[in-house]
């Protein structure tokens, strides 16, 4: 048995150190528990070693999971603003960019990781790292985190802040939520988010490494279920891109639940359906002497054009431009406004960025984050049903939810 504490941390990732410095803070002994070699791995990894901290313009419809209601209470007690303080106060300068995301003015993930370090270190925190919590237990005199190596290390209180299950090789594997199931918490099945997503399409081979700006569209069942506009890149498994990864969490969702998905794209989304007719029309009367395929280079990306004109069911794409019908062009406006691929699934957890699903909130106070199946176990970060888009959102909800169950963990002893 190992030295007890009033409070243990599991996982020493942007919620654990975030709920054990505000319970150091609070004056409770605590320690940090991490399976990896040190602390906040994933955090160096953050927007492109940049780290985007937060979002200036947080707001409940950048969230998802079960409850919306919970996530709000809890990045109410602790917002963007006591956020920005907080590190401004540990030496972190900050400035907003695009889209209200935060960075650090050294635009360095590596310093706010640092001045964390620094924190737990003059609040002498210990952190034992390479030490992997597979189970909590409730005995007669507390809760023991029973490590793979058959330690056991005892506290009042536990605070699981193990992540989700994207990036393992960042640490999080996943391990959280075999702890909270033994503890007797339902998991809401868990699906990869922002990520890259697989196509079922022959021609990717061909359109490798092509970049298109569009409006992207996550359609389900044939119904559309989001859209988002921006630079989507072509790979040689299916596409990426920000507006992809934004639409991605749906996609693995509808598979999920055994749905049919696809991503359709709007090539020229800044006009409308009849604009580009007219604007066809036009092209393909000037260019008379052209073929139709020929006609569409310096108009789309040369790679996209035989794609493009399948799709468009033009049969003869090597016909003079004079031969191309009303029929014809109305086609090939409806694919270039809607070229439509049939989703295979997405990238591994190796290449999502976040975790969809997890501990069911019903479970977890909204107030205190402290269990209400095992009391004096409280749940922060990704490992709660609890994801957000890109831009900040993330990290904040791991700041947010970190603070307030390192405050109420330290306030109940
Ligand atoms: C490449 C990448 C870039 C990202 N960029 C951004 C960004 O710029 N902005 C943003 O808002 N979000 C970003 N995110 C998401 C964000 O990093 C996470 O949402 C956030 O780090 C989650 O914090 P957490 O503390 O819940 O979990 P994690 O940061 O995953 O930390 C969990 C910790 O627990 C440890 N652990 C796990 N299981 C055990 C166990 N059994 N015993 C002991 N320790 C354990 C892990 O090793 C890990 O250190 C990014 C994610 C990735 C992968």
């Amino acid at each position: 048995m190992k030295q007890a504490a009033d409070a243990i941390v599991i996982g020493g990732g942007a919620s654990g150190m975030m709920a054990a410095i505000v319970a150091a803070r609070n004056g409770t002994s605590v320690r940090i528990l991490e399976r990896m070699q040190r602390v906040g791995k994933k955090l160096l990894a953050t927007g492109n070693g940049r780290c985007n901290l937060s979002n200036q313009r947080v707001s409940i419809e950048d969230y998802h999971g079960t409850s919306p209601k919970f996530a709000a209470q809890v990045l109410h007690q602790f917002d963007c603003v006591q956020t920005m303080k907080f590190f401004e106060e540990l030496g972190i300068a900050w400035r907003i960019e695009d889209h209200g995301r935060v960075f650090p003015l050294s635009d360095q993930a590596s310093s706010v990781l640092d001045v964390l370090r620094f924190e737990l270190d003059r609040l002498g925190v210990p952190v034992e790292c390479e030490t992997i919590i597979q189970k909590v237990v409730r005995d007669d005199d507390g809760l023991s985190c029973l490590s793979s190596e058959g330690l056991a290390f005892k506290a009042h209180k536990v605070i699981v802040a193990t992540g989700g299950k994207s990036a393992p090789n960042l640490g999080s594997n996943g391990g959280g939520f075999r702890i909270a199931q033994a503890l007797g918490h339902h998991i809401v099945e868990p699906h990869p988010a922002l990520v890259p997503v697989t196509l079922d399409c022959p021609a990717l081979k061909h359109i490798n490494g092509v970049k298109v700006i569009a409006d992207a569209q996550a359609l389900v069942d044939g119904v559309p279920q989001g859209r988002e506009v921006g630079e989507v890149l072509f790979t040689e498994y299916g596409v990426s891109g920000s507006p992809i990864l934004a639409l991605s969490r749906i996609i693995s969702e509808s598979l999920l639940k055994g749905s049919e998905s696809s991503i359709q794209l709007d090539l020229f989304p800044e006009m409308s359906f009849d604009e580009l007719l007219s604007f066809l029309r036009n092209r393909f009367s000037v260019a008379s002497e052209k073929s139709v395929s020929f006609s569409f280079v310096g108009l789309v990306h040369k790679r996209l054009i035989s794609l493009i004109l399948k799709e468009a069911e033009i049969q003869n794409a090597e016909c003079s431009c004079s031969k191309i019908g009303e029929s014809d062009i109305s086609r090939i406006a409806k694919a270039l406004k809607g070229l439509k691929f049939r989703c295979s699934g997405t990238l591994s957890w190796m290449y999502s960025q976040v975790t969809a699903g997890g501990v069911d909130v019903r479970e977890v106070d909204r107030r205190t984050l402290e269990s209400k199946v095992v009391p004096g176990v409280y749940f922060a970060g990704e490992v709660l049903d609890v994801d957000g888009n890109s831009g900040g959102y993330n990290l904040q909800w791991a700041w947010s939810s970190g603070y307030v169950a390192g405050f109420h963990a330290s306030h109940s002893l």
